[in-house]
Parts: C-alpha cells; structure tokens; sequence
C-alpha cells in the first residue's frame, strides 16, 4: 500500500483543525514538519509538543536539516529532543546520521534519507551540457543514484541498523535507480514537488531583505522565482552570460529561505507514481491547501 505523506515547513498549518480535517479526508497518512535547509526553522520544543498531540491520528516525520559545523551541537540536541516523539526522522548529513547511530541505537528508528545524502548528478540543472561529450556509461554511473552502488550498500549494511527509506525526485535517470534500490530492501519516497539543488550557509533570502538570519522565518517561508543568466568564469575572474543554449538546458528555480529547488521532470511523473511506497507533497509550493488537495485527488487517485 502506498502512503501518502504532506511535508509541512509553516507549523501554523499543523495547528489548524480545518487543515488537519481536510488532509485527513483526502487519505493522508504522514505528516513531515522541519527543514531541510535551517536549523532556525524548526519549530521549537513547544511547537513540537502541540504538533504531536494535534496530529496523533497521523504518522509523524521529522525532517532534520542538514547541520553545518557551526549548528551541529544544536542540531543534535533537537534530535536528542524529537527521536523518541516521532515515527521517522528525515537525514540530510551523515554527521546526524551517525549521531543517531550512537546516541539512538535503541530506538530502532526509521530513518529517511534526505536528498542531502542520497543525490544524482541530475540534480545539476545543467547536468545534459556536461555529460554532453560523455558516453552514456559514464553519463550512466554519474547520473544513477549514488546510493545504488555495491560500496554504499555494504557501508549501510556494516553501520546501520535502520529501517531506510530513501528520498529521491522526480527525474528520470535516479528514478531508474530505485528498482535497484528497492531490492535491496529500501523503500522508496518520492519528492513530488522540486529537486533541491543548493543549501546555502549564509541565507540569501534574509540578505535580499535585509534581514539578520533568524529574524527571516516569514519571508523565508515564501518562494521567489529565480532564472540562470549569468555565471562566474574562472579564468576571466568574471561574471559573464551564459550561451543561449546553455541557457536552454536550465530549468528556472525557485527558492524558500536558504534552499534552491529546479523543476522536476514531468515526463517521470508517471514512472514515479509507480515506483513510490510513499508519496510526498510539499505545501510550500501551492499557493492554497485547495490547490494542493486538487493536485493530490487528481494524481493520488488510482495508485
Ligand atoms: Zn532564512
């Protein structure tokens, strides 16, 4: 049976008695709250408590952001905080990751494999430019997903003793992957939405509004459309425009707070329905929770 996940960064949401009502009746059975991207936008321990007895009809994910050094002692205090609350944690680094191992051990928990740990090379919006000179072996072994390979899967055999389910967006070559991947015995959650591409350190939402970083949540909460125009050249110290056809190749962006994200392949989208255990719609990218159960009925029906 598939599941069907709603990952949720504006927590307002999951305190909303409409919201949870709605997304019960359409056949939700996993909710995700955190970042990906910012530690700042957790919701504190408060704000998880609530969410916890609002929501105990539902599957419970916390998404744990990718913790750099500066951050990781907080990061792993939260895990500390959320681990024993909730059903599943979604890891984007492998120093959390190994946090959980040591400190966790007992729990036995599910651990979903963010993209910041399981990724492909087509996660570069102009991946088809650089593998354009390449045979299709080499564009093959870059482009699967680099956790379908003999050396990663031993290394999660020999340091783990999780149940892994593994993130991976809409895009055709990592989707091939999965068949792999779920033979090994993963299971294998879809990103409907958008493929993060970047996580930036220092947030560029809070600069272009001239924000101190903390004091961003609301804007950071709002997606910006961005488009590639122009990149830095190395050798001219420079920045310059990218050719035409380069340009071509690149899907536009968009941006929440710190994080990029490029358009998924819908042309996959089918593919992906078919190989999801779980399915997972993100609220940021629809402009009303209408919109989004919409899209949900619409392709959720008959899966
Ligand atoms: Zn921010």
């Amino acid at each position: 049976m598939k599941k069907l996940e709603i990952r949720v960064t504006d927590y307002s949401k999951l305190l909303d008695d409409e919201f949870l009502t709605r997304i019960k009746e359409i056949g939700v059975d996993v909710i995700s709250f955190g970042n990906e991207g910012c530690y700042l936008h957790l919701p504190d321990i408060d704000t998880v408590e609530t969410i916890m007895r609002k929501t105990d009809e539902f599957e419970r994910k916390a998404i744990i952001p990718v913790a750099f050094e500066s951050h990781f002692d907080k990061v792993c205090r939260y895990v500390d905080q959320v681990a024993e609350k909730v059903n599943a944690i979604v890891v984007n680094d492998y120093g959390t990751l190994r946090h959980i191992q040591d400190t966790h051990a007992d729990l036995n928990l599910n651990i979903s494999l963010g993209t910041g740990i399981s990724f492909s090379y087509e996660f570069t919006p102009w991946y088809a430019h650089i593998f354009e000179p390449e045979s299709s072996q080499i564009a093959d072994s870059f482009l699967r997903s680099n956790m379908d390979n003999e050396w990663m899967y031993s290394f999660f055999e020999r340091h783990t003793n999780n149940n892994f389910e593994i993130e991976i967006p809409v895009l055709p070559h990592i989707l091939n992957s999965s068949d792999n991947l779920k033979e090994k015995g993963y299971r294998i959650g879809i990103l409907l939405n958008g493929v993060l591409i970047t996580i930036a350190r220092a947030c560029p939402t809070a600069r272009y509004f001239k924000m101190m970083a903390g004091a961003c949540r609301e804007v950071c909460l709002k997606k910006i459309d961005v488009a590639f125009t122009h990149r830095w050249d190395f050798f001219k110290s420079d920045i310059i425009e990218i050719q035409p056809r380069v340009r071509e190749m690149i899907p536009d962006m968009k941006v929440f707070g710190n994080s990029m994200y490029m358009k998924n392949s819908e042309t996959s989208l089918e593919s992906a329905r078919q190989k999801a255990d779980t399915l997972i719609y993100d609220t940021r990218f629809y402009e009303s929770t209408d919109m989004m159960i919409t899209m949900i009925e619409e392709q959720f029906a008959g899966v």
